[in-house]
This record gives C-alpha cells, sequence and structure tokens, in this order.
C-alpha cells in the first residue's frame, strides 16, 4: 500500500481491506442474532453515497430476509462538518411500519445519524437502529444509542472504502488516513 493523492491533499495507508471486512462480519454476526427471528423483514437503509461499499458487503454476510432503501444526506464539505445535515435525495421507498437498520459508513458528531434517526420516526418507522462501519469516540458525545459499531477510528480525516474527499477516494478497497 502506497501513498495516494487526492485533489490538493495527499494520504497515507491507514485500515487494510481484510480488517475493515473482519468489522464488517462482526457486525453482520450481531445483526443475523438479532434479526433470526423477526417475523417482518427490515429494511437496510443505505446513507448515500458513503455508506455503498458498506452496506453492500454488510448484506452479503446476512443470513435472513431484508430490503434495501436508500438516502441521501450531507453534512460534510471538503474534510469538515459543516454541523447542519442536508436532505437531498428523500428516501427511496416508504419506512412506515418497518423495522429500519441505518447503515453509515461512519459517525463522527452525530449530527447525521440523530437527524436522520428522528426523520425516520417522523416517517412512521416502528424502530430505527443504527448500524456504522467506523466511529470517532473522541468527536461523538450524543446521548443517541450506537446499536452496530463495527471499529472505532481517531479523530482524523480518512477516505476509502466508500468515503470520499470532494468525491474522490471511494474506490481504494483500504482506507486512508490524511497525511499532514
Ligand atoms: P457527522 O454528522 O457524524 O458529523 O458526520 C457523518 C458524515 O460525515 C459521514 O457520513 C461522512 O459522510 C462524513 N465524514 C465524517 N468523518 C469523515 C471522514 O473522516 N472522512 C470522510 N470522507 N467523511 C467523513
Amino acid at each position: 500500500m502506497s501513498k495516494i493523492t487526492l485533489h490538493d491533499k495527499t494520504f497515507k495507508p491507514f485500515i487494510p481491506q481484510a480488517k475493515i471486512e473482519e468489522a464488517i462480519r462482526k457486525v453482520a454476526d450481531e445483526l443475523n442474532r438479532d434479526f433470526a427471528d423477526s417475523k417482518e423483514p427490515p429494511v437496510f437503509l443505505c446513507v448515500l453515497n458513503d455508506a455503498i461499499v458498506f452496506t453492500g458487503e454488510l448484506l452479503k454476510h446476512t443470513h435472513f430476509n431484508s430490503e434495501l432503501v436508500s438516502i441521501k444526506l450531507s453534512s460534510y464539505q471538503g474534510t469538515r462538518s459543516t454541523g447542519t445535515v442536508l436532505n437531498i435525495l428523500g428516501l427511496t421507498a416508504p419506512v412506515k411500519g418497518k423495522d429500519v437498520i441505518i447503515c453509515e459508513d461512519i459517525v463522527d458528531t452525530g449530527n447525521t445519524i440523530v437527524a436522520l434517526k428522528e426523520l425516520l420516526l417522523s416517517e412512521g418507522a416502528k424502530s430505527v437502529r443504527i448500524c456504522t462501519m467506523l466511529l470517532k469516540p473522541e468527536v461523538y458525545k450524543k446521548p443517541e444509542k450506537l446499536d452496530y459499531v463495527g471499529m472505532e477510528i481517531p479523530n482524523a480525516f480518512i477516505v476509502g472504502y466508500g468515503l470520499d474527499y470532494n468525491e474522490l477516494g471511494r474506490n481504494y478497497s483500504d482506507i486512508y488516513v490524511i497525511d499532514e
């Protein structure tokens, strides 16, 4: 693994694909345990675009029936959270009466996930669980419980495995951290 350059910034190798996918399989095992006996198929809600790769990998390791819905939100510009969560594209299908599992790539301040959970409940979701591939615990200070967490990372800006820097870098299978 060597360094990569995206726009004006350089990123160095941080988490190899094998480690990320081990963390995703652990989350899938927890979901398999919790949803094995559910009567109604839950809905996986993919938070576009960053969580596409994570959601695809996670679904491959689940063994219960489920549906897939997407939503596009944004609170990030460049390498920083703006604090305001924008709903760019609504839900691709209704979630009324459904058990929803939010699939998020990374929880930072938690503004996105908390706003999204409120939105889903206001749309009539029966229950909402939060599932994130990565968490920055140094930044996340909200009381909202995170039901499934793949891996905790320090407070640094990362790309790869679906995560971008101004739309570049999503295609890398490993995760890279900004080289400052
Ligand atoms: P929050 O609302 O929790 O502050 O931010 C969540 C969203 O910000 C994530 O879904 C992701 O899009 C973006 N984000 C947070 N940290 C990072 C990071 O280190 N790298 C990238 N590429 N995006 C991040």
